[in-house]
């Protein structure tokens, strides 16, 4: 148990599978609080208000950014996104790790905040493997995976910025490295 918390931000574009990553992580580590983010976004099946989201109107989402709510928000797909700052503080205060699963412009806005945290890009192997992963999904059509591919080439030159890029070839081994980069912090 640490005497304070560490924050370890993780991004990864749509298709890297990061989920998959990040529950083999989460396996063989539990001392940890996965942030739990507001959205504008609509819940998509199987999805529970409180659990993966804070489903929230666009009017307080303004709000609590007028308040100072956030540690962080951005806008991504035409949304709103934003980590509430109350538990996180909580959570750190009482020697707990914090997870975070936030987009590029939010993880700069963390690391500018709190520049002890630990920040890991999660990427594929390559552009042609994040394409076959995508259109496997078979979930969206065409233009969806284009605009995916497209914002996902921008959020891989992102990458640079961060502390750690770990490259999803295989799932257990990368979440291998990640458990190392959690017990080296
Ligand atoms: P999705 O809508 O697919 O759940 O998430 C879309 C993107 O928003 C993902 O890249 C995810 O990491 C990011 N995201 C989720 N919550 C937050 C947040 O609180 N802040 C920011 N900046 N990005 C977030």
């Amino acid at each position: 148990m640490r005497k304070r918390g560490k924050v370890f931000i993780v991004s990864g574009p749509s298709g890297c599978g990061k989920t998959t990553v990040l529950t083999e992580v989460f396996r063989h580590y539990d001392n940890f609080h996965f942030s739990v983010s507001a959205t504008t976004r609509r819940p998509r099946p199987g999805e529970t208000d409180g659990v993966e989201y804070f489903f929230i109107t666009e009017e307080k989402f303004d709000d609590m950014v007028e308040k100072g709510e956030f540690l962080e928000h951005a806008r991504y797909a035409r949304c709103s996104y934003g980590t509430p700052r109350g538990p996180v503080e909580e959570k750190l205060a009482q020697g707990v790790d914090v997870f975070m699963d936030i987009e590029v412009q939010g993880a700069k806005q963390v690391k500018a905040a709190m520049p002890e945290a630990v920040s890991i890009f999660i990427a594929p192997p390559s552009l042609e493997v994040l394409e076959r992963r995508l259109r496997g999904r078979a979930t969206d059509d065409e233009d969806k995976i284009l605009i995916r591919l497209d914002t996902a080439k921008r959020e891989i030159a992102e990458s640079v910025h961060y502390d750690h890029v770990v490259v999803n070839d295989d799932y257990v081994r990368a979440a291998g490295e990640i458990l190392d980069i959690i017990h080296g912090a």
